[in-house]
């Protein structure tokens, strides 16, 4: 008979003591060692037998992991292993990067946020990811250590599907960084989900505003969550909002356009059709709101 809690299978843990170490490690067992954070995604997977992992390689203490910096001219480092809630409550984070403080405050609950971070999230890779829409429109790189030595990766291109990365076997992320933002940006997300209580979003929208030399002022940001296989940039609509002085029409011009480019799936979550309207409801009310506090 099918056990819908089936509970954890026996597991290896292992702690390594360096970056070097957990590499090796994980190369060498290729396929049946996993590297986890907060463990948030990992061992409810394993648990519902979705993946399988002989060796669960607990990279958290590993140097850097937990240290978060912010330097006035060179930006945020957050280390791969400081949870949401530390994030979330760092008084340069909230002042210079609030789309990332808001995009935290969505992932489900206090509780797993102290747990759950924002590296997890991203080579978590799923589409419905919170934090990363907010990562991507913020310039996040990646620092990632594997077999050759540290390597920046930039999150354009870096993900392939659900699950799927361009991280490779023995790619360990130990941190994410992003460039200074500009003053007088504007950033939200705007997460549509079941209930209140924290669950996948149905769809979930980031945009972001900032102001510059091209026709309109800005340039804008979007990107979407829940309607590909991938975290998708709302391309066309974004061409949209540098190209034409902002109104009311031109934000509805883009959010139909960010509508018209999306090809969701229907899933127990909710239905192709009604996730392409939210697309262009919350991608309305957001560039609303973002556009308004701009211009201030
Ligand atoms: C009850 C519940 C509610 C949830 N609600 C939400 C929600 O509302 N929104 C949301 O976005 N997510 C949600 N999640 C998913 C999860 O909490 C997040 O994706 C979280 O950010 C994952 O972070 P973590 O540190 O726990 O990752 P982990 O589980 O430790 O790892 C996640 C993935 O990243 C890989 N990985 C871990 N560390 C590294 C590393 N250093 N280098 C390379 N790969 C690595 C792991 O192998 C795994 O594939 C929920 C999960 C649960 C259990």
């Amino acid at each position: 008979m099918h056990n819908p809690h089936p509970g954890l299978p026996e597991l290896d843990y292992v702690k390594p003591a360096s970056l070097e170490e957990a590499s090796r490690f994980l190369v060498e067992h290729a396929g049946e060692a996993r590297p986890f954070l907060g463990g948030t995604d990992c061992i409810v997977r394993i648990r519902d037998g979705a993946w399988t992992a002989k060796y669960m390689v607990d990279v958290k203490g590993l140097e850097g992991m937990k240290d978060l910096s912010f330097d006035p001219q060179k930006g945020l480092t957050i280390g791969a292993a400081v949870p949401m809630n530390k994030v979330a409550a760092d008084p340069a984070v909230q002042q210079h990067y609030p789309g990332l403080v808001e995009a935290c405050h969505w992932v489900a609950s206090y509780q797993l946020r102290s747990r759950a971070t924002i590296v997890g999230n991203i080579c978590n890779a799923s589409p419905a990811g919170d934090t990363i829409g907010a990562s991507i429109l913020y310039g996040g790189v990646l620092r990632v250590f594997g077999p050759q030595g540290f390597r920046e990766v930039p999150l354009d291109g870096f993900f392939k599907g659900p699950g799927k990365t361009t991280l490779q076997p023995g790619d360990i992320a130990a941190s994410i960084s992003f460039p200074l933002s500009h003053p007088q940006h504007a950033c939200r997300y705007l997460k549509l989900g079941r209930n209140k209580l924290g669950d996948l979003a149905i769809v979930g929208v980031t945009v972001m505003a900032v102001p510059a030399r091209t026709p309109s002022g800005y340039h804008f940001g979007i990107v979407l969550a829940s309607v590909a296989p991938v975290p998708l940039r709302a391309a066309a609509a974004e061409a949209i909002l540098e190209s034409k002085e902002i109104d009311e029409a031109v934000i509805a011009e883009a959010a139909q356009a960010a509508m018209d480019g999306c090809k969701p799936i229907n899933d127990t979550r909710g239905g192709a059709a009604y996730r392409k309207q939210m697309v262009r409801n919350l991608t309305r009310n957001g560039l609303m709101d973002v556009w308004t506090k701009v211009r201030k």
